[in-house]
């Protein structure tokens, strides 16, 4: 995500899987989804048939699947906010609003099965299985559920040009130390933890919408409304959003990825065009391949500066200077490779890809001068801003905590959360690039990409990778930073 709410010079704020046997292969068996959507424009609901094929990844045997219900986040009552106070009017612009998923029908392997909406704020889906789920085995888990869309400028809910449907579908909660990882929605940063899976997904909508999404779309249009089939490979996630204000542009490089540009408020759309291929060119020269066949930029109203998905990313329309714009694209680019190819905790370590892609982001424009932007400037400025975020905290809490290994929930506030997350961890991979030199650099990017291609990042794995890649042993600049104990001068 990319929050724009606290900017100063630096803005703070996941193929066509080319086949299992393609570009990169991933020959482990993965979970699948198959949904069957019908979008109700006038009540503003999903109405939807889901089975997931569910792999079971873990080395135990498991009697029971969980699943996030990530919509139940924006109903009334809900424990969780899904915005910050300051956010809440640009959130909701015609007042408070609220959505919720309500789950109908579960059945496993064809059979009716016990199910439970529970967890600390009714965000987890429990299906019971009729027998013990073996490592590697396969269960089929079914359910028929109602998605009711909040009036919010949200990743899910309608807003005045555009519908989000993102995060609105249960997904499998992975699996780690014993249990299923069912941490809440956060109004700070991405609040989600998933694992590459298989999606076959076939919307229905009136046909004067446009759809964008992860995968590759094939639609037909009858008098009243279009269908869309939606196919995506290894994928960390799916998520649509449908307009009847799109106008598009597209373009195909390498005869292999299609841009998509989808928009309704920009008067520069052929050189957004021309910045998106540059970003997604630029990186997989220098980091490593992309994956699938298609990327989607898509403007729309959310409440933050933008939001990635696996193909997809979103691009306020509040994001009005040009400039910003650019830098929120550039951003949110970047996340296919750290979030979406590699994953990682979002919740536990959010620094991980976001400070990973925000130090991308200003070695884009130092390589493209084009866009008035050096490395310099922007590293100086992030460290004004973060000595003064320290500085004004300190003064007022008498204390400002600077570590940044912490999960969502144990940050104070946004601006604590953004300022070390993202500003820090800018700073943290400048330190590094500084001291390794940007050769050096470049090949531990290339080295920690290709090692966790598909799979999850842990702090371990990135100070190793990074160590490893470049040569030199970064740990105690990694643990200096990440446990707040350098001092930022
Ligand atoms: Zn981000």
């Amino acid at each position: 995500m990319k929050k724009v709410a606290f900017v100063l010079t630096l803005v703070f704020a996941c193929f066509c899987f080319v086949g299992c046997a393609g570009l990169y292969d991933y020959k482990q068996d993965l979970t699948s989804y198959d949904m069957d959507i019908l979008y109700d424009d006038t009540n503003h609901t999903l109405t939807v048939s889901q089975t997931t094929d569910y792999v079971n990844t873990s080395d135990i045997a498991l009697s029971c699947v969980k699943f996030h219900l990530y919509a139940n986040a924006f109903r009334e009552g809900a424990k969780a906010k899904v915005v910050s106070v300051q956010n809440s009017s640009m959130a909701y612009p015609n007042g408070q609003s609220y959505g919720e998923i309500d789950i109908e029908s579960v059945t496993v392997n064809d059979g009716e099965a016990n199910f439970e909406v529970g967890g600390e704020d009714e965000n987890i889906l429990t299906v019971e299985l009729s027998s013990e789920l073996y490592p590697d085995d396969k269960v089929m888990i079914s359910m028929s559920y109602v998605v009711t869309l909040a009036n919010i400028n949200h990743r899910l809910g309608y807003g005045e040009n555009a519908i989000n449907l993102c995060n609105f579908y249960p997904i499998a909660c992975m699996y780690e130390d014993g249990d299923f990882v069912c941490d809440l929605y956060n109004s700070n940063g991405d609040p989600f933890y998933s694992d590459v899976a298989d999606y076959d997904v076939t919307i229905t909508y009136p046909n004067n919408f446009e759809l964008a999404s992860t995968g590759n779309q094939s639609t037909k249009a009858f008098d009243l409304v279009k269908e869309s089939n939606v196919t995506a490979r290894c994928v960390r996630d799916f998520a649509m959003v449908l307009s009847q204000n799109f106008q598009t542009k597209s373009k195909t490089y390498d005869d292999r990825v299609t841009i998509n540009y989808y928009y309704y408020d920009d008067e520069n759309a052929d050189d957004t065009l021309k910045l998106i291929e540059e970003v997604m060119t630029f990186f997989e020269q220098n980091v490593g391949k992309y994956p699938y066949s298609q990327i989607s930029v898509v403007e729309t109203n959310f409440v933050h500066g933008g939001m990635e998905y696996p193909n997809i990313v979103l691009i306020s329309d509040a994001v009005t200077d040009y400039e910003t714009y650019e830098l929120v694209i550039v951003h949110e680019l970047l996340h296919q490779w750290w979030y979406g190819v590699v994953g990682n905790n979002e919740f536990d370590y959010g620094w991980i890809d976001e400070g990973l892609t925000e130090f991308c982001t200003v070695y884009f424009f130092e390589k493209h001068p084009q866009y008035n932007r050096s490395m310099d400037e922007m590293i100086a400025s992030a460290t004004q801003s973060y000595k003064t975020f320290a500085r004004v905290y300190s003064s007022v809490q008498g204390s400002v905590d600077t570590s940044m290994n912490r999960p969502l929930d144990e940050f104070s506030t946004e601006p604590e959360y953004v300022y070390n997350t993202y500003v820090k961890g800018t700073l943290m991979f400048s330190t590094i690039y500084d001291l390794v030199g940007e050769k050096s650099f470049l090949k531990a990017l290339k080295y920690y990409y290709e090692h966790n291609l598909y799979a999850i990042a842990t702090p371990t794995d990135v100070i190793s990778c990074f160590s490893h890649g470049s040569g030199k042993n970064l740990e105690g600049v990694f643990t200096s930073f990440l446990e707040g104990k350098v001092v930022i001068k």
